[in-house]
C-alpha cells in the first residue's frame, strides 16, 4: 500500500480534524481559566463520548485525552474492551439504573451520577463484594428542569454526607448539567449554586467529605461560564466530535 494511503492518525482527515478541534477546546479552557484568574491545570478536560464509535474514541485518547465520560452502561460495556490497551480513565456521567450497577463497575473508575442513597448503597455493597473502591460524585439538578436527573439542591449536602460514609465509596465532588437557557446569568447562577454546595460539603468537616473538591460542570456550550464559577472538570462532546446526528 502506498505510504500516503496508510490509515494512520496523520493521514486520516477525520483524525486530523479531531486533533484540531481538541486543541481548540483546550485553548478555550486555557483562556477561560486565565480570564477567571485560575491556573489552567486546575481544570481537567473530560471527553463525553456518547454515540461515538470506539475508533473515534481511540483517536482522541491517542491524541492525549486521558479522561472519558460515558452516558450509558451499554456503551461502557461495548467500548471498554476496545479501549483497554490504552487504559483511559472512564467515568459514568449518565443515569445509572440499579440493575446495571455490576456492569458499570467493570469499566467505570467513577460514577458521577449518584442521585439517591439507594443507588449509592447498592454501589457500595457491590464494591464490597468485588473488593474494590469507587470514586463517586453526587449529581445535583441545579436548574430544577424536569428532564434532568440529579438530587434537588436542598437535599444535596445531606445526600453527599450520607454517601461519604458508605464503605468503599470515595466522594470526590459534585456534578451538574447546566440550565438549558440562552441567558448566561441563569446558567451561571446554577454553576455558582453547585460551587456553594461543594463548599458547604467541604466545610462540614463530616467524615468522608474531605476529598470532595471536584466540580464537574460545563459542556461544549457553557464551559466558559462553568470555569468562571470554579469548574474543576468540564465534560465536552460536540465541540470535539461535531454535532451528534442522533440524540444521545
Ligand atoms: C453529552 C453530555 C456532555 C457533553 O455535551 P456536549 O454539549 O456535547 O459538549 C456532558 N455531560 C453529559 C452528562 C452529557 O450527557
Amino acid at each position: 500500500m502506498p505510504e500516503d494511503l496508510t490509515p494512520t492518525a496523520q493521514h486520516d482527515p477525520d483524525a486530523t480534524d479531531l486533533v484540531r478541534r481538541l486543541e481548540a477546546v483546550h485553548e478555550r479552557v486555557r483562556q477561560a481559566a486565565e480570564h477567571a484568574g485560575r491556573p489552567a491545570e486546575d481544570v481537567r478536560l473530560m471527553l463525553a463520548t456518547k454515540t461515538q464509535p470506539v475508533q473515534t474514541v481511540r483517536a482522541a485518547v491517542q491524541a492525549g485525552v486521558r479522561l472519558l465520560g460515558e452516558n450509558k452502561v451499554q456503551e461502557l460495556v461495548a467500548k471498554g474492551p476496545g479501549l483497554a490497551d490504552l487504559s483511559p480513565t472512564v467515568h459514568l456521567i449518565g443515569h445509572l439504573q440499579s440493575n446495571k450497577v455490576n456492569a458499570a463497575l467493570r469499566w467505570a473508575a467513577c460514577v458521577q451520577s449518584v442521585d439517591s442513597l439507594e443507588l449509592a448503597e447498592r454501589l457500595s455493597r457491590r464494591c464490597e463484594a468485588v473488593d474494590r473502591d469507587l470514586e463517586v460524585m453526587v449529581q445535583v439538578n441545579v436548574s430544577g428542569e424536569e428532564s434532568k436527573y440529579g438530587v434537588a439542591p436542598a437535599q444535596a449536602t445531606a445526600l453527599a454526607a450520607a454517601v461519604a460514609v458508605l464503605p468503599r465509596l470515595r466522594l470526590t465532588g459534585l456534578m451538574t448539567i447546566g440550565a438549558n437557557s440562552d441567558e448566561d446569568a441563569v446558567v451561571r447562577a446554577g454553576f455558582a449554586g453547585l460551587a456553594r454546595l461543594r463548599d458547604e460539603v467541604l466545610a462540614s468537616g463530616l467524615p468522608g467529605t474531605g476529598a470532595a473538591h471536584e466540580l464537574s460542570m460545563g459542556m461544549s456550550g457553557d464551559l466558559e461560564l462553568a470555569i468562571a464559577e470554579g469548574a474543576t472538570m468540564v465534560r465536552v462532546g460536540s465541540a470535539v466530535f461535531g454535532q451528534r446526528s442522533v440524540a444521545g
